[in-house]
Parts: C-alpha cells; structure tokens; sequence
C-alpha cells in the first residue's frame, strides 16, 4: 500500500500583500490562504497525511484555523522549512510539496502527478509563457524563445526517499528555487504534467483580489438542511455543538450523540450532495462507537473543500424542553465556528421548544435542524 503526504510550506513571516499577518494567514475568500490548499490537499483520497511547515511562534496562529493539521516549525530558509518537514514523513513513500501562496489545488492535478510518479521521482505541473520574453534593462534586449519555457509551480511530487536524498546532497550554504531542481541536480528525472490557472502563486496585494474574482467569478450559492434527533437517557454524557453541557440526563446513541453536530454534518454534505452522515460513518461500524462527532463535521468541511469550495454560514436550531442552551450558546457557536475554520459571526445557534408537545417536550430526546450555505464552483 503506497502511502502519500503532503507537505504545505506556510513559513514565511512576511507580510507582502500589505496585511498584517503573515502571507499564508491572511484572508482570502473569507478563510486564510493556507486553509484553502489544506483542504483541498486534505481532502483528496489518495493524500493520506497533510504537515503544515509553519515558522517558530506561527503554530498557535495555523492552531487557530487549522486545528487538526500536522504541525511542523520551519527553519531559516525555504530549503531547511522544507528538510524539516521531509524528516517528519516516516513511512510514507511518496510526498506532494506545496507552496501556500498557491491557494488552489485542483484534484486533476494531483492525479496526474502522482501517475507521473510511476515511471519518475519527481513530477512537476508546468504551464507555458504566454508573454514575449526578453532580456531586460533600459533598453529591451533580444527576445527569448519562449517556446522552449515554461513556468513551474508547486504542488510538487517526489518519491520520498529520492527527494530526502537530493536535499541531503544539497549544498548546505545554497538556496534552490525549487525542490525539482534539487532532484535534477542529483541526476533524477522530474517529469512535467499541465499545470492549472488556479495554482498561480499570490505574492502581491493586487493579487488576492484577482484569486477572490476567480473564485467567487465561478461559484453559486448553495443551500442544503439537515435534521437529527437523539434520545434522552439517564447513564450519559450530554454533548451538543461540540461542547460537554452538565445535565441530569444526557444523549444516547451512535458516536457521542451530538445531535447538533450531527444535523450540521447533514447540512453540509447536503451542499455537495455528499449523502449523510451514516453513509460515510456508519453506525454499525464499532470504530465511532464513543466518537467525537466534530471529525464528522471537519470531514464534511474537507469534502467541501475538496470541490474547491467555501463554507458561508451555518444555522442552527436546537428543539428541546431541556437543558436551557441560552447559557452555553456563545461556546458552542465558538466550537461550531473552529470546528468548520468559520469566523464566530458566520456561525447562528438558536434554540426552541416544543411548548411541551411530542417527545421533546415530554424531555425524551432533542431534536436538532442545520441550513449551511456554501460557495461552490460551477459546474
Ligand atoms: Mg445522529
């Protein structure tokens, strides 16, 4: 069984495009720019594991919009962030090295480099020149046939233990543009594929507002509800929005029961029509016997992702007699929103009863409805 990494390289600490974070966090699209090639990457079933290369004291910063990724800290340069990263991959056999400054992976892309990695070590995506290249100065000089050039981008594909050897080899005193350079000059063959408009690299502030035209230029606004309900029972924890309430009684069920998380989880795989939520971790299945239901929701938010789209709002109405949510409603909209790498303002959590009527209002199970809306590319 091959297994594949990838490998975000999100260390600068420069802040070019005029903002004041750092490149990597700054917003675009409503979530920060590293988010975007993380779930997409994330979300690809052939990438098995996702490390983020942040620069020291950065890692509380990706904590906070990517709370599950694979933390590694960087080094000095793009070489050693790069080494650091190749040294966290043990037991894996092949590697996609990406730049976040490139927010959009598309699948096909990764598909065709990691097939080009069955006949190479490397795999680069290429797109070609479409400008007059010429020698510059005050005066132009003699053109450059650019028939012959192309532009090379990232994500780039290695065999593990071929890359691992060309960084070692390296000069320990000199930069590389690139790591398929640094494989090439270890006398391996990096093979290209066609790369993608979506991967162009965002380096100045004029650029982000580009990257939003040519996101949002070709998305549609999608809607989609879901529905859950849990029963009540004493013996139980009582777990909703992501957060433990304490409570006489607590939800029975599949996973830890959370049954607001579980209708969120609907909603959003409804956007993508990605099914529910017992299709993709069935209650048979002994391993989400007990489970946190926030990886529901973080699954549902790769796939999302994994279409190139965006999560917009999440809407949530809980309908029970007990316990009272107004108390604990600010920290679960806090849970919801890191659970989904939303800002707390994008996120609504309303609660209701049932003026005593039926089983939520006789207290024998709480019941939980969604709407998320998303952004998603046209298809
Ligand atoms: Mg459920």
């Amino acid at each position: 069984m091959t297994r594949t990494a990838a490998l975000i390289v999100a260390a600068g600490s420069g802040s070019r495009m005029g903002g004041a974070l750092p490149k990597q966090f700054a917003p675009l699209a409503g979530r920060p720019l590293v988010a975007h090639s993380y779930v997409a990457l994330a979300g690809h079933p052939a990438i098995d594991r996702v490390v983020v290369v942040v620069a020291a004291g950065q890692q509380a910063l990706l904590a906070e919009v990517l709370p599950d990724a694979v933390v590694v800290e960087g080094g000095a340069t793009r070489r050693q962030s790069v080494a650091n990263g190749l040294a966290a991959l043990d037991g894996f056999d092949r590697v996609l090295i990406h730049d976040a400054a490139r927010p959009g992976v598309p699948a096909a892309v990764i598909d065709a480099l990691l097939s080009a990695l069955d006949a190479a070590d490397g795999a680069v995506p290429v797109l070609p020149v479409p400008d007059t290249l010429a020698r510059g100065g005050d005066r132009l000089g003699e053109v450059v046939d650019r028939a012959t050039l192309v532009r090379v981008q990232t994500p780039q594909a290695f065999r593990l233990d071929a890359i691992r050897a060309a960084h070692a080899a390296w000069p320990a005193h000199e930069e590389a543009t690139d790591d398929a350079q640094m494989l090439r000059a270890i006398g391996r063959d990096v093979m290209t594929v066609p790369g993608d408009s979506a991967l162009e690299k965002l380096t100045y502030p004029g650029d982000v507002a580009a990257a939003e035209a040519r996101i949002g230029g070709a998305m549609v606004s999608r809607s989609a509800s879901g529905f859950d309900v849990h029963r009540l029972a004493e013996g139980y924890e009582l777990w909703l929005g992501g957060i433990r309430i304490p409570h006489r009684l607590g939800l029975a069920g599949h996973s830890d029961a959370d049954v607001a998380l579980h209708a969120i989880t609907d909603a959003l795989l409804g956007t993508i029509g990605a099914g529910d939520i017992g299709m993709h971790f069935p209650p048979s299945d002994p391993q989400w016997r007990g489970a946190a239901s926030g990886r529901f929701v973080e699954h549902a938010v790769q796939l999302i992702g994994a279409r190139g789209g965006i999560v917009d709002f999440v809407d949530l109405t809980l309908i029970c007699e007990e316990p009272k949510i107004g108390p604990h409603r600010d920290a679960m909209t806090a849970s919801i929103a890191a659970l989904i790498g939303l800002d707390a303002r994008r996120v609504s959590v309303k609660a209701t009863t049932t003026e005593r009527l039926g089983f939520t209002g006789r207290s024998e199970g709480i019941a939980a409805q969604a709407i998320a809306t998303v952004r998603i590319p046209l298809e």
